[in-house]
């Protein structure tokens, strides 16, 4: 049987796709389609004829995945041999700590979480309805971005309130780049010669959103996003933690409404509040040029790192290895350096040269902490976890795949 999934991450105006093997990992084709309902749609195919662009106006997530369909069959690669569809479903809420195939009852609950993630999962859900259409014959699995988080103890994810806040309303910490956290931790192991169950783990996962986890034994135990993306790290636009009184003194002194409040947190703070910017090569070159906002981003930025280090080292005992992950993560080693210097009496020695050159190990040989750099996957991450459920439902779905 093939292992091709086409791996469906849908935004509010945009469609990202891979079309991946979920054994080896390997992409046969991947794109993205831009600025959906707007009169300047643009579409990037990358597949066996390279990278393919092409401006076109689409109106819907269903032009979409049509213009997405027709760049497979004039560009390639042929799209047969797709077993499933796994599609990135960003709040799964209590209810979903596993990937979960797509059915009615599914869409309906995902459907009752809007109010959880109302910016992520509407536009997840027409990405799966559209998807439901246009292949009828496909089984479809939903791959939820909170699920690996949904082992946090309970002193981790409850918010010190009155309970039925949580358990009426579902105010508590979800936690968010679950499939990243859960990919990175399993090739650190791999990394170290040892089982998921055997290691604890530090990921920080820093791109234009970032988070922190602590993995005990493969498991998450806690993390710095909370109910929503907007807690924890400092980000590109959003500021992460913060007091919560702030919302009241802005609405109360400045007239803001609450919609204002969380429209600012969320797009105009973090890196770009405080140097005009969210894009950390820019930020980057402007620091290393003597720019002092940037600098101060910068430093904020890396002390927010270093505090949940030590916050996580504290919460697991023991730490086998602190792994860098995302954009920032991958590419930065002044990130890595500045968030992990006067550590060394945790045993965090960094190699300043393997650190600089990008190596897989940027920790000295004998520092008793590995700190590895290792590239996210979440698009092989979904393919892995839809052809797993595939198969545990072998009897019935793969006659369906097969036979579509
Ligand atoms: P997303 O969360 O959108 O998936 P990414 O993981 O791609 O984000 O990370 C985007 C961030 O990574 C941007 O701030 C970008 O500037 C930063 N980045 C990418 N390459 C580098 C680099 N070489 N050095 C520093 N930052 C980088």
């Amino acid at each position: 049987m093939s292992s091709r999934v086409l791996v469906i991450n849908a935004g509010s105006s945009s469609l990202k796709y891979s079309l991946i093997d979920g054994i080896s990992g390997e992409a046969a084709a991947s794109g993205l389609v831009e600025r959906i309902g707007e009169p300047s749609g643009q579409q990037v195919h990358r597949g066996p004829q390279g990278e393919v662009r092409t401006s076109l106006e689409i109106a819907t997530h269903e032009d979409a995945l049509r213009a997405v369909l027709n760049a497979f069959s004039s560009h390639g690669p042929s799209f047969d041999g797709v077993v499933a569809i796994g599609h990135r479903v960003v709040h799964g809420g209590s209810r979903f700590g596993d990937p979960v195939l797509i059915d009615d009852e599914m869409v309906a609950a995902v459907t009752e979480l809007v109010p959880l993630a109302p910016l992520h999962n509407p536009a997840n859900l027409e990405g799966i309805r559209v998807a439901r259409r246009l292949f009828p014959q496909l089984p479809q699995v939903a791959v939820f971005d909170t699920a690996f988080h949904q082992t946090l103890p309970p002193e981790a994810y409850t918010y010190a309130v009155a309970l039925d806040w949580r358990d009426d309303h579902g105010v508590r910490r979800y936690g968010f780049h679950g499939t990243s956290h859960a990919f990175v931790s399993a090739e650190a192991a791999r990394l170290l010669g040892r089982s998921s169950g055997e290691v604890n783990l530090i990921v920080l996962h820093l791109g234009n959103g970032c988070s922190a986890t602590a993995v005990r034994g493969g498991v998450s135990v806690d993390t710095s996003m909370g109910m929503t993306p907007l807690e924890g790290l400092v980000m590109g636009t959003r500021s992460g933690d913060l007091d919560p009184a702030i919302h009241a003194y802005l609405v109360r002194e400045l007239g803001w409404s609450l919609e204002d409040v969380d429209h600012a947190l969320n797009h105009s703070s973090g890196l770009k509040g405080l140097a005009g910017q969210n894009d950390f090569r820019e930020l980057d070159a402007r620091r290393a040029a003597g720019d002092p906002h940037a600098q101060l981003a910068f430093d904020i930025y890396c002390y927010r790192i270093k505090k949940y280090v030590g916050a996580y080292y504290a919460t697991l005992g023991t730490v086998d290895a602190i792994v860098f992950t995302a954009g920032v993560g991958q590419n930065s080693a002044p990130v890595r350096s500045a968030s992990l210097t006067g550590l060394e009496r945790l045993g965090i020695n960094l190699d300043a040269d393997r650190n600089l050159a990008g190596a897989l190990t940027i920790s000295t040989d004998d520092s008793p902490v590995a700190v590895l750099v290792i590239p996210t996957n979440e698009e092989w991450q979904i393919a892995r976890e839809t052809l797993a459920l595939l198969h545990e439902n072998k009897p019935c779905l793969l006659g369906v795949a097969e036979g579509g």
